[in-house]
């Protein structure tokens, strides 16, 4: 069995969708679970639903209708006859989301957030899935959440392996092409949960690990995995093939190309992945797969926008230890604010953070009555693994660096722009 996920942004409209039948046309749909994310940014717009309700905000109502305007039209321009039973089908499923919205009581952010938020991947495969059998070919429904269980924590679910092994080796028939959701499951009262955002890439390595598939594949925008993101270097190529310890280290740095948690599970059971482009699905792509010598033939960029830099040093000149450091970590931890890089000295410690949520300023009190605190805002964390000194150079031209460190197979260089 073959695992296919498709992605919000190859779902985005009519002509994505059309697409993913003329992907399938093309290389075979017998034997393959489609896994599919919410289409384009629903996924963010009832985020915003969520943040309304919460909010008690006038919006609530428009912002669900906003949702329902796009899938409409993706309906009408996919279907000639407004009669066909995709549009109940759909309806169905909006009035359950607005039944929701109107009658819970649970005063649980986290909780709510994936009873709500799920109906983006309950509507994207309710669409393909009828699409499909309209173009003719016959497609299996699932319901993710029969078959991935997890914890109860909502919004970062834990899957729960032995029961969702037996679920889905028990149920999940062969020789057929399924559809079901990305990124969801459910827990042990069958209440909705997610895996965390983007986390669509998981659920097809868990089927795939489950049925001990002969492979994953990731349909993207993109040829593959690239040894740039091609926004920022010209010259980006095209990695053919990685080892799974390079892609997660890959990811582990930031590339967005691959959900780092997808990795493990496949790699386990050594299950190739394979990153192809949606556009010409023909094309070999990148196969991520086990081996020892297949480090990548140039340096990979990764590039972290929007970064703090923060140095703390000792007030009376005393050294930063263990016990500091522990501490300091803990106060980023409560702050949910990320550590991407840590370098320190005997009276100083520098990180390079990401602050998501605004909340260093609230930090930055804490930390002050302790340790001099000095940060540069806004800057850039670049990691080159491979590294070779062109590449360095190319990164610090026309740039202030901050700080750089330097390991055997990995630089990180923290810049800021010269305006
Ligand atoms: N729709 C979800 C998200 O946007 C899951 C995914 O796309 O992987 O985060
Ligand atoms: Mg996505």
């Amino acid at each position: 069995m073959r695992v296919f996920k498709f992605g919000g942004a190859s779902v985005k409209d009519a002509d994505g969708i059309k697409n993913v039948y003329d992907v399938l046309q093309k290389v075979g749909y017998e034997d393959v679970i489609l896994v599919v994310s919410a289409m384009g940014k629903t996924t963010n717009a009832l985020e915003v639903v969520i943040k309304n309700y919460f909010d008690k905000s006038a919006e609530l109502n428009s912002s669900v209708q906003e949702i329902k305007k796009y899938h409409n039209q993706i309906l009408l321009d996919l279907f000639e006859d407004e009669k066909h039973e995709v549009f109940t089908a759909v309806k169905a499923q909006f009035s359950e989301l607005e039944y929701f919205l109107a009658h819970n009581k649970s005063p649980n952010y986290n909780f709510v957030y994936d009873q709500v938020v799920s109906f983006g991947e309950l509507i994207s495969t309710t669409i393909l899935s009828h699409y499909m059998n309209y173009r003719g070919i016959q497609t299996q429904w699932l319901d993710v959440r029969n078959f991935i269980k997890t914890n109860a924590n909502y919004r970062d679910a834990e899957v729960d392996w032995e029961t969702t092994q037996q679920l889905i080796s028990k149920n999940v028939k062969r020789k057929i092409l399924n559809i079901t959701q990305g990124f969801l499951g459910a827990d042990e009262n069958n209440f909705t949960t997610t895996l965390g955002r983007e986390g669509s890439d998981y659920t097809a390595g868990i089927f795939a690990y489950c049925l001990n598939a002969e492979s994953v594949t990731i349909w993207k925008d993109v040829p593959g995995v690239m040894n740039a993101d091609p926004r920022y270097f010209e010259n980006a190529s095209l990695l053919n093939q990685i080892s799974y310890r390079e892609a997660i280290e890959l990811a582990f740095y930031g590339a967005t190309v691959i959900h780092p948690k997808t990795l493990q599970p496949l790699q386990k059971k050594e299950i190739p992945l394979y990153v192809k482009s949606f556009i010409n699905p023909l094309l070999k792509g990148t196969c991520v797969s086990k081996g020892v010598d297949l480090e990548p033939q140039y340096p990979c960029f990764i590039v972290k926008r929007e970064q703090l830099l923060i140095s703390l040093s000792s007030i009376d000149f005393s050294f930063i230890m263990e016990e500091n450091i522990s501490e300091i970590f803990g106060l980023f931890h409560e702050f949910k604010i990320k550590v991407n890089l840590i370098q320190n000295s005997a009276i100083s410690f520098s990180v390079c953070v990401e602050d998501k949520f605004g909340n260093f300023n609230e930090l930055n009190a804490i930390l002050s009555k302790k340790f001099k605190v000095d940060y540069n805002e806004n800057v850039t964390l670049y990691t080159i693994r491979h590294f070779t000194e062109n590449a360095a150079e190319t990164v610090e031209a026309n740039k202030e660096v901050l700080l750089k460190q330097v390991s055997r197979e990995t630089m990180q260089i923290v810049t800021k722009e010269i305006n």
